[in-house]
């Protein structure tokens, strides 16, 4: 089964998908990964995808295709993706449909994290990710233990567009263009509603015993 992990930006979508991926045999596929990963390669793409994201505007849709397609199309993925962050406008959302279907695989369901406005600006000004290998933390919910985090605290850093004002235009692309996805993926009936609000584990615990009643297979323990 392929998971779309849905929520507005700071709701803690890519510590879930850490978390999936631990528990279940999935694999994270984050948009906004891919594309950091893009722009450490220095082309004229790459100048590009910088300039939308330290904007908080979307990347083209072809774009995101064209990485999607990369991953989609690897036998190692099949069947097995967590999207976090993608598709992010119903464009995207079609364009996924299709392409799930050309490569003979699914969409399961659709996990869709809420939470206010304000606690939202409170996580993603407190997020801090590890530039060596990728975890994420927050300053003020989920500081970086020794148990959980092994690399140097010098590689943890915020990234450039977690500031007060992209966040702004940030949140209102969500509203504007992601939201709206929502009711594509009722009319599906594959939409489940999860209160993001709570701490990390209860929200984890949630999330596990969904994607246990779909496929008890997928479970690692
Ligand atoms: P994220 O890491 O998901 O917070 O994404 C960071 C930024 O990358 C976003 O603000 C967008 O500029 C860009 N981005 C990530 N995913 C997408 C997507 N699916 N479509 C367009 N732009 C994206």
């Amino acid at each position: 089964m392929n998971i779309i992990l849905f929520g507005p930006p700071g709701v803690g979508k890519g510590t879930q998908a850490d978390n999936m991926v631990k528990n279940f045999n999935l694999y994270k596929i984050s948009t906004g990964d891919l594309l950091r990963n893009e722009i450490k390669k220095n082309t004229n793409l790459s100048r590009k995808i910088k300039s939308k994201i330290n904007q908080g505007l979307l990347v083209s849709d072809k774009i995101i295709s064209d990485l999607i397609v990369k991953i989609l199309s690897k036998k190692k993925y099949f069947n097995r993706l967590i999207f976090d962050g993608y598709p992010r406008n119903l464009n995207q959302a079609k364009s996924l449909d299709l392409l799930v279907k050309k490569y003979n695989q699914k969409i399961s369901c659709v996990l869709n994290l809420n939470i206010d406005k304000e606690s939202i600006i409170k996580r993603i000004l407190g997020r801090l990710v590890c530039a060596k290998c990728g975890l994420t933390f927050n300053k003020y919910f989920n500081p970086p233990q020794k148990k959980k985090y092994v690399c140097n605290l010098k590689y943890l850093k915020t990234r450039l567009d977690d500031n007060k004002i992209t966040i702004k235009n940030r949140l209102g692309v969500y509203t504007k263009k992601t939201l709206p996805i929502l009711d594509y993926y009722a009319d599906q009936g594959i939409l489940y509603k999860i209160d993001g609000r709570r701490k990390i584990n209860q929200v984890c615990r949630e999330i596990c015993d969904i994607i246990g009643s779909l496929g008890t297979w997928l479970c690692k323990l």
